[in-house]
């Protein structure tokens, strides 16, 4: 759009000239022959420039500029005066003009002058429009981020709940809300670490509830979970601040009294007893009564770790309860020998033989779906459990050895000869099998310490050729794991390779929600104990909940044991859980090229 001049002067020979030189530019030409017409034009159609004569009659030429700078909407508009006097130049820049031009004029310079002026105000309003775009910008830009902002501030609030929640149930006992194992060992092992330091005092109680079987027996789990509730809530409120109770699983319980010494133990000891007496446990019309064994084990400097404390615990609760239940014993000198472990040494025998003479066996248990799987044939799913020879020819299952193998540090050696079985069946077969889609096998955490496991696992990869991808180590927790760390890194390395990684006996053990924080699972198997009775107790329903809501949240699968009927499928199948495992489905059986036909062949729904 070409600008408009605005040309004020009282004399038309003067506007005729100034006319008559504007015209060599390409721009429309306004005029106004007095100050007060040109306010008028001014108001009604703002030019982009005026010129403005000084000497005038009515309103002069300071005048109006005055009141063309004094009104808003008209101040940006640049005023060039056009005079004879060269008095009037510092009086028109105090009215506000913006350039002069000295009468008589020179054409260049009339031209000059103009020509800047509209340069300037052309950049002036392009600068005005960049700005604008620019705080338009910042708008949007500060919306967004504030949208991002509670956003962050909405999965941070989740992420803190979920961390809380999870801190809390790897603390915590499930049933009984009070402690768990995991959380006493953390702080039994503070305890002893300071004494081991400093000396100082502190005991430990073992408490045993006595006959427990006869309430979950006679009136159901539910009913022993409750009672269970109720005998820790008891304990609880005999106890002093210093004081640490724990469930250590099953009908155990245990307190570390920090502080006390065997004196005031005993006192401890007595006033539990003395509340247990009183107790009764109320479920549907029946009565029962409490008794508790009390085991009761001073920690000083000879104690140095929490395994060797509960240990004695244990060795102590032994005596106590072959002496008769409803009393407190203390570990003393001849609590030891009494009672030397025969039985896990014979076990420990045993297996020795069994290794060398090539005794052991191992079977396989079928995993299925428990959805209809996407992609049509999703191949077999299984468990590999190592089984022992017995004498007379029977098998033996691990439940009773393996324990003796953990103790004695044999447990690797078995775990390895499995891992070598199943591999190299797996490669040998390979052209006669099925599809398969994993096969599990399990590794004590005692076999994961062993330094060289990974180079074992990856020659037996490389031996036999297979996929490793479809092999799956199911981790069990029948002894903590201790190194996190290593355990992390074992994990890594095993995974880098194509393997991947359960976590079993989930829930039942010593810290599962911290191992699924931290370690790289893909899987968890919820341990059998909350499955088996799944369709008749609330809180095993809450239980296996949680968990299939926690491993969503950390993208993992969830395998149910101890499947063992279709009541149970249909609420496995109504939570959620991915995958059963149980003898509703299959027996486990002898790994052989026939079993996994005969697998391939069942129609698993
Ligand atoms: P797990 O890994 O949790 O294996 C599942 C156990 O549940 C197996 O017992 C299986 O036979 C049993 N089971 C399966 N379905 C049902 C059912 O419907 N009801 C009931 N009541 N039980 C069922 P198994 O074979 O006696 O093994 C016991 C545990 O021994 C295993 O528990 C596992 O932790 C360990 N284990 C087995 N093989 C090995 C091995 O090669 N190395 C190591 N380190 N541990 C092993
Ligand atoms: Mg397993
Ligand atoms: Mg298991």
């Amino acid at each position: 759009m070409n600008p408009k001049l605005l040309v004020v002067d009282d004399t038309p020979e003067n506007i005729d000239l100034l006319r008559q030189v504007l015209q060599a530019m390409d721009c429309k030409i306004l005029v106004a022959n007095s100050g007060e017409r040109a306010l008028d034009i001014i108001a009604r159609n703002p030019p982009e420039l005026v010129l403005l004569d000084v000497m005038m009659p009515g309103l002069d030429g300071f005048e109006t500029c005055r009141r063309i700078k004094a009104s808003p909407s008209t101040a940006d508009i640049p005023v060039i005066f056009v005079t004879a006097r060269q008095d009037d130049i510092s009086q028109g820049f105090q009215a506000g003009g913006s350039d002069y031009i000295i009468k008589p004029i020179n054409a260049d310079e009339v031209l000059a002058r103009v020509r800047h002026h509209l340069e300037r105000l052309q950049l002036m309003n392009q600068l005005r429009a960049l700005n604008e775009e620019l705080e338009t910008k910042v708008r949007e830009r500060t919306a967004r981020l504030a949208v991002a902002n509670r956003q962050l501030r909405e999965e941070v609030n989740e992420r803190r709940f979920m961390q809380d929640r999870l801190r809390y149930l790897a603390e915590h006992d499930f049933i009984t809300r009070v402690y768990n194992r995991n959380a006493l060992d953390a702080h039994a092992t503070e305890v002893i670490e300071r004494i081991q330091r400093e000396r100082g005092q502190a005991i430990c109680l073992l408490l045993d509830i006595d006959h427990f079987r006869l309430v979950n027996e006679t009136c159901g789990c539910i009913a022993g979970d409750e009672m269970l509730r109720e005998v820790g809530e008891m304990v609880a409120n005999t106890l002093d601040a210093t004081d640490f109770l724990a469930r250590l699983g099953g009908d155990r319980f245990a307190v570390v009294g920090d502080h006390r010494n065997r004196e005031s133990g005993m006192a401890l000891a007595r006033l539990i007893q003395q509340q247990s007496e009183a107790f009764r446990f109320y479920w549907e019309g029946r009565q029962f009564e409490l008794t508790l064994t009390i085991a009761l084990v001073d920690i000083d400097e000879h104690v140095t770790s929490f395994d060797q404390l509960l240990m004695m615990a244990d060795e102590v609760m032994y005596l106590a309860k072959r002496q008769g239940r409803k009393s407190i014993r203390c570990y003393d000198e001849n609590t030891r020998d009494q009672t030397a472990h025969r039985s896990t040494m014979n076990w420990a025998l045993t297996l020795v033989d069994a290794l060398k003479l090539d005794q052991f066996q191992v079977h396989v248990q079928q995993i299925a779906p428990l959805a209809q799987p996407t992609d049509g044939h999703p191949g077999l799913k299984m468990e590999a459990l190592v089984r022992l020879v017995g004498q007379a020819g029977g098998l033996l299952y691990p439940d009773a050895f393996i324990p003796a193998a953990e103790r004695f540090h044999l447990i690797s050696r078995i775990d390895r000869w499995v891992i070598q079985q199943v591999m190299q069946f797996l490669g040998r077969e390979q052209s006669q099998l099925p599809s398969i889609q994993s096969v599990a096998v399990n590794l004590s955490a005692v076999s994961v310490r062993e330094p060289d496991l990974t180079h074992f696992i990856a020659a037996q990869l490389e031996r036999s050729g297979i996929d490793p991808r479809v092999i799956v180590f199911e981790i069990t927790e029948t002894e903590n794991i201790v190194n996190v760390e290593a355990t992390r890194q074992f994990m890594q390395t095993i995974k880098a390779l194509g393997c991947r990684f359960a976590l079993d006996d989930f829930g039942s053990g010593f810290a599962s929600f911290n191992y699924l924080r931290e370690l790289p699972f893909d899987l968890v198997k919820i341990d059998g104990v909350f499955i088996r009775d799944l369709d008749k107790s609330d809180t095993h329903e809450s239980m296996v909940r949680s968990i299939v809501e926690i491993a969503a949240k950390m993208q993992v699968e969830v395998v149910a044991e101890f499947v063992e009927h279709q009541g149970i499928v249909d609420k496995l199948q109504q939570l959620g859980v991915h995958w059963a495992q149980g003898y509703y489905y299959h027996k486990p059986q002898l790994l052989s090229v026939k079993a996994l036909s005969q697998m391939a062949a069942s129609d698993l729904r």
